[in-house]
């Protein structure tokens, strides 16, 4: 959800910089980053998302991984 207003000073100019996907616990996160035109005061949207889609994934990954270990050593 994009926010409305500056934090900082109440204004309304604000521009959506290059988002950061990062992965955390097999989980997408995507830190927006918004620049305020007023103020230039820069801040960051964390946005934990796709936990229900990874659920399914991730219990497959887990169980290739294992077998794969296994095999290795
Ligand atoms: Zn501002």
């Amino acid at each position: 959800m994009k926010p409305e207003i500056c934090p900082f000073c109440g204004e309304k100019r604000l521009e959506e910089l290059e988002p950061t996907e990062i992965m955390v616990d097999n989980s997408l996160w995507v830190i927006h980053h918004y620049e305020c035109q007023f103020c230039t005061e820069v801040f960051d949207k964390i946005i934990p998302e796709g936990e229900l889609e990874y659920d399914i994934d991730e219990e497959a990954d887990i169980y290739g991984d294992t077998d794969e270990k296994r095999f290795r050593n």
